[in-house]
């Protein structure tokens, strides 16, 4: 099943990705495996999936060792994101586990990551997540919020900002959820016709199963896909 739902997700992300003017390639699949048992996860590592996502550092630290060891025993490197909304107290363990942080949702989160990462050493890389909907999820930037943010974070020298993260919310249709991911994508380029940055922000982290179709076709080069890979989760 997981082979298969792989696939048919694949199929997707390249058709909508060759329908706005781009590749297959331009777009990373990130496997969220909150909630999946291990066996699952190796069969969609088997699969071809590089990229893992976790939203809690509890989780992630149960079954980062054993995912590690298979994806090394197959002579494969996996990428790890942090998708959850992280807590200050976790960020040391965060920057020590992951190699991106896609929930960066305020200044005070983002020095502490700076901060973390100075300790390592490492360079941080991380996303901003903007809230583009009043619903999508109580954390997040607002949209007017996130280029001063990003003007306070331009001294910290051990993060860098890759791009911009969006939840959009439940929609019966999920031709509405193309809005949200539409103001990700102009809020990016508002970014980097500020010159704020001394580099252009380049990546969207935006789309789940239910609307990644839209997502990608907006734009997105992070795609975190869950159900549509692993099944409903037995919450
Ligand atoms: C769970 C989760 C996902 C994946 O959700 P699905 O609907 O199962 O694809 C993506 N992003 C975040 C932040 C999540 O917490």
């Amino acid at each position: 099943m997981v082979e298969k739902n792989l696939e048919s997700c694949m199929q997707v992300i390249k058709a909508q990705a060759e329908a706005s003017g781009r590749t297959g390639a331009d777009v990373t699949l990130v496997a969220v495996t909150k909630g999946v048992g291990l066996p699952l996860i190796y069969r969609a590592i088997e699969g071809g999936v590089e990229h893992i996502g976790e939203n809690r550092i509890q989780e992630a630290l149960l079954k980062f060792g054993p995912i590690e060891e298979y994806a090394k025993s197959k002579g494969r490197r996996l990428v790890w994101h942090m998708v959850g909304h992280l807590q200050t107290n976790k960020v040391r363990e965060a920057v020590r586990l992951f190699d991106l942080i896609d929930s960066v949702d305020s200044v005070r989160l983002a020095k502490e990551i700076d901060r973390c990462a100075a300790r390592v050493p490492k360079i941080q890389d991380i996303f901003l997540e903007v809230k583009t909907s009043f619903e999508s999820t109580k954390y997040g930037f607002k949209p007017g919020e996130v280029l001063p943010a990003i003007r306070e974070m331009a001294v910290l020298k051990n993060i860098k900002i890759k791009g911009l993260m969006t939840i959009a919310p439940l929609e019966d249709e999920v031709e509405n959820a193309r809005p949200y991911f539409k103001l990700l994508r102009e809020l990016r380029e508002r970014i980097n016709e500020s010159g704020v940055l001394n580099y252009n922000l380049m990546d969207l982290s935006m789309g789940m199963s239910d609307d990644f179709k839209i997502a990608v076709e907006e734009g997105a080069t992070f795609v975190r896909l869950g159900r549509a890979i692993f099944g409903e989760r037995a919450l």
